[in-house]
């Protein structure tokens, strides 16, 4: 173990601290995708002033890129004296919207009581905060060391990632031989190794009916009770099913190591956007938003022709029942193996830093490392880094000052086993 590396972490503490409040001052609120230039601008002119090689990517004409509000990504990248693999560490720079219930200011980056408050604090400033302390401080620790070391502020994570990593993963960022190693510091708790994730089916599906007057019901369809025969089937039939099937994922919390199936949305007839009363019409279409997660063991093809098949049946038992089912997104379940190079790093270095077994974990839902794999075919990837997972996303998020620090020694001990001792 590199003691010098982790005493200078440990002595930079205040500089974390003060990088991670910077951070949060840039409302980066996604939508619109608020203040992004100016917060990537920010990193890539700290990182430059370390002797990084600083580029500015913007996604343009992904969703929601405009001049109002540009995707703008930043890439860093410190080479060392010789070749050798290159290490990677991103984070999004985006957050939520803070909502209401603060006692905070939440884009004010206060600290108090041994912790960072504000929008992005765990999700995900404060690992972007650390990953770029512990590359500093493994740097000038080990100016000689073999390989690079790559730093990445990507936008969008927050809905979906189409302009950030994905973007960038299309343009060989995330793949070899440009990168061998990805660390994504989302806030999974500083002594957790999150292996993957969950898949993925978002799809809607349409009943149909027939348009009439809402006092003559008999003369048309109502597309409503149709779906309400869709619902039935699925409480006697698909939930016990999805309910049954666990996976040897670990995933937490623990009661999401099973298929899940939320449905998002459910509408039918008339919108109640407007003022006044509705006109009487049988409604001759409803539309339900489906968001099945579904597990290694499982094939998207599979997820898929269970639905299918309980619409097929309807559609011959139930007069006039027909549906239709649009796809909106898919993603694979993802689980890096245990033995991975970056696995294997990050943990020996949860061991050197908290002396303790690392535990392993599966996310209920997706996040970027998805096209990292897909797209990038990179696959020794993982998501470590400090702050609870529970406070992404609501009021008075936090992250704890000694949680940075441990995490950014362990990204730091995790730089050493990756490039020096490999
Ligand atoms: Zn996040």
């Amino acid at each position: 173990m590199s003691e010098a590396l982790l005493r200078t972490i440990e002595e930079r503490t205040d500089e974390l601290v003060a990088l991670a409040s910077d951070l949060i001052r840039f409302p980066t609120v996604n939508p619109p995708g608020e203040a992004y230039a100016p917060c990537a601008e920010f990193i890539g002119a700290r990182l430059a002033s370390r002797g990084f090689q600083v580029e500015f990517i913007r996604a343009e004409g992904a969703p929601g890129d405009s001049d109002r509000y540009p995707r703008v990504n930043v890439v860093a990248r410190y080479d060392g004296r010789t070749r050798g693999q290159t290490v990677h560490f991103n984070s999004h720079i985006d957050v939520v919207e803070a909502g209401a219930g603060w006692t905070v200011d939440p884009f004010g980056g206060e600290v108090m009581d041994g912790k960072v408050f504000g929008r992005g604090a765990c999700d995900m400033k404060g690992g972007l905060a650390a990953s770029i302390i512990a590359a500093e401080a493994f740097i000038d620790v080990n100016p000689d060391f073999p390989g690079a070391i790559e730093v990445s502020g990507t936008v969008d994570e927050e809905s979906g990632g189409f302009g950030g990593v994905a973007y960038l993963a299309r343009r060989g960022y995330f793949s070899k031989p440009r990168v061998d190693h990805v660390i994504i510091p989302e806030p999974l708790n500083k002594d957790r190794i999150c292996l993957g994730h969950r898949g993925v089916w978002w799809a809607e599906i349409e009943t149909r009916g027939e348009i009439a007057h809402g006092s003559m019901p008999f003369l048309g369809d109502c597309a409503v009770r149709h779906m309400g025969a869709v619902m039935e089937a699925f409480e006697r039939e698909l939930f016990p099913a999805l309910d049954r099937k666990r996976t040897r994922m670990p995933v937490v919390p623990e009661g999401a190591r099973r298929s899940t199936l939320n449905i998002n949305a459910i509408h039918g007839g008339q919108t109640d956007d407007y003022d006044g009363l509705p006109s009487p019409n049988v409604p001759d279409s409803c539309r339900m938003v489906i968001d099945r997660r579904f597990l290694l063991e499982e094939t998207l093809s599979e997820v898929k022709s269970e639905v299918i098949a309980i619409l097929d049946r309807l559609r011959h038992t139930r007069p006039r029942f027909d549906y239709q089912v649009r796809d909106i997104m898919e993603v694979q379940p993802l689980m890096t193996e245990r033995h991975a190079p970056v696995v294997e790093a990050v943990a020996g270095g949860i061991r050197a830093v908290l002396g303790q077994e690392p535990d392993y974990v599966i996310s209920p839902g997706t996040y970027d490392q998805k096209h990292i794999a897909r797209i990038g075919h990179l696959h020794d990837c993982i998501a470590y880094g400090p702050g609870i997972l529970d406070l992404a996303h609501r009021p008075d998020e936090w992250v704890g000052i000694d949680d940075m620090v441990d995490s950014a020694k362990v990204m730091g001990l995790a730089l050493d086993g990756l490039l020096r001792r490999r």
